[in-house]
């Protein structure tokens, strides 16, 4: 998945990942306000309003570790979260789409085991833990998000065509007269293979 291969572009480059659904995780795990705000919509894969979404991504992006730059994962999610960037100067060089057929998507998702203390992905078939359920370190529990059960991937799978999918061609046409690169890579296949396939590019 896109988390995955933003965690190895951002080790290979040392740059800080921005994952909005990491940061709407943890502020449920810690019962914030925007985590209460977050929780129901996200179980039924619903967006969180761009509204919210984009004051807590201007707000982690004006932080110092970001100056020489980060990497977005799962945002901008709609053309508004989009244009906010523009309207907050925020500058984007590339931007990677990951190309992957539904029936992937679904099973990928339907096996994906979370540790919630660590945020630390395992699936069933593809990258099992050592024990049935166990995380590896701690030997905690493992769950499955409540989004990733496959009635909610597919509703998820409508919501990103619906609102994420004209962003392909805002940010095609944009490369085309901007300074932005835009890479499009196959996401079929082990996660070593498409890094790999994104890092030859
Ligand atoms: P992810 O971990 O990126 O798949 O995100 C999980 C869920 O968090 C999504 O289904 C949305 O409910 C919410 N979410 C994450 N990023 C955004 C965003 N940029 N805009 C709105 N909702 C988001």
């Amino acid at each position: 998945g896109k988390g995955t291969q933003a965690e190895v572009l951002c080790q290979e480059f040392n740059i800080p990942h921005i994952s909005t659904g990491n940061m709407l995780r943890e502020a449920i795990t810690a019962g914030t306000e925007l985590g209460k705000k977050a929780k129901s919509l996200m179980d039924e894969g619903i967006l969180v309003s761009d509204e919210v979404i984009v004051d807590v991504v201007v707000e982690r992006i004006t932080q110092k570790d970001c100056e020489s730059g980060f990497l977005f994962d799962g945002y901008p999610r709609t053309i508004p979260q989009a244009k906010a960037l523009d309207n907050n100067s925020i500058e984007i060089n590339l931007v990677i789409e990951i190309d992957v057929p539904d029936e992937v998507i679904i099973n990928r998702m339907s096996g994906r085991r979370v540790h919630v203390g660590s945020g630390r992905n395992y699936h069933v078939q593809f990258n099992p833990p050592k024990e049935d359920d166990k995380d590896d370190l701690t030997g905690e529990a493992l769950i499955q998000r409540e989004d990733d059960k496959p009635e909610t991937v597919r509703d998820r799978l409508e919501v990103y065509r619906s609102q994420t999918l004209p962003l392909i061609n805002f940010y095609f046409e944009r490369a085309q007269k901007e300074d932005l690169d835009y890479l499009k890579t196959s996401g079929v296949g082990s996660p070593a293979e498409v890094s790999q396939l994104i890092l030859d590019k």
